[in-house]
């Protein structure tokens, strides 16, 4: 099992995290949980922090909404030391990267419409992707060719094998590609980057050592692997963390309005938004209202729960 080294203790390593948020929206509760546990754990070890705004998606991302966010993060009195990166500036890079995977033969064209793949893929468990039937992969060079007349192909990464590692959190995790992940998509049919390339890719580049993130990506991470291997890259320490819940047990999604940031602070303070998240992380005993500099000298991983947390109503 590849161990992932964390990069404390060893005393030569600074932590590097990172906010990672996809500016496609006002953040939501769960965006802040995230974007408040990279912080702390980073900055309670003394480590930097990047900003790197993921918006591939022109139909879904913007400019503004980045800018938005940014401003979001320094009123919750979060800051960082490099960027922000947008990854709409580095296509050029996921390129390169691109290239060298196609170089080591593991990449394919899929024509497989979006109904197609809806109709003949599983759903998987929690990252929200589906798994590939593989369908395209073993396509000859004139079924290919005959295809790309007609429509543009997706390209894809051919997996084979396992993958295991340590989750900081939730203990070892082992994947067989194949049966839990299936063969992923690097690049869209309309040219877009995937999130599995650029995500390893940045992360990658800009030397980050520690990442911190919802438990909904973990089943992303044996893919995020692949693709740190195929490049050269040094993966980070990963760490997972529990999803909130709506108080009936659902995941929080966009729809619920009243937990994004722009209903939260009309009840709330920043401070108060902050002493109630960290309140549910375990860190702190009331959820009085602080800034996260004053968490600093108490977080504690130890203490943030390893189960879902259900939202209560006193509480948002
Ligand atoms: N951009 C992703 C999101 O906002 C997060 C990616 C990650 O942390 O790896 O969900």
């Amino acid at each position: 099992m590849r161990a992932i080294k964390p990069a404390v203790g060893e005393g030569i390593k600074q932590i590097v995290g990172r906010f990672a948020p996809s500016p496609s929206g006002r953040m939501h509760l769960g965006n802040l949980f995230s974007c408040l546990l990279s912080w702390l754990s980073a900055r309670a070890e003394g480590g930097r922090m990047i900003l790197r705004m993921e918006d591939l998606d022109p139909q879904r991302t913007s400019r503004a909404k980045g800018q938005q966010l940014k401003a979001d993060l320094r009123l919750l009195g979060l800051d960082w030391d490099e960027g922000p990166y947008w990854q709409s500036e580095r296509s050029a890079y996921y390129q390169q990267c691109l290239k060298r995977l196609i170089a080591q033969n593991v990449v394919y064209p899929c024509f497989c419409s979006r109904a197609e793949l809806h109709a003949a893929n599983a759903p998987h468990a929690s990252d929200g992707d589906y798994i590939y039937s593989g369908r395209c992969r073993g396509l000859t060079a004139e079924q290919i060719e005959e295809k790309q007349r007609h429509r543009p192909p997706a390209l894809r990464l051919a997996v084979a094998g396992e993958e295991a590692f340590i989750d900081r959190h939730y203990g070892p995790q082992h994947y067989s590609l194949s049966r839990d992940c299936g063969d992923f998509i690097l690049r869209r049919s309309d040219g877009v980057f995937a999130y599995q390339l650029a995500v390893a890719a940045d992360d990658g580049a800009m030397g980050v050592t520690q990442v911190v993130r919802g438990r909904d990506l973990l089943p992303s991470t044996p893919k995020q692997l692949q693709i740190y291997q195929r490049l050269g890259l040094t993966p980070p320490e990963f760490i997972h963390l529990p999803l909130l819940l709506a108080a009936d047990g659902r995941r929080l999604s966009k729809r619920d309005g009243d937990l994004g940031l722009d209903a939260l602070l009309i009840r709330f303070t920043p401070e108060e938004l902050v002493g109630r998240l960290a309140y549910l992380a375990g860190q702190i005993d009331r959820p009085e209202p602080l800034r996260p500099q004053e968490l600093l000298s108490v977080f504690d991983w130890e203490r943030v729960p390893a189960e879902d947390i259900l939202l209560q109503d006193c509480l948002f």
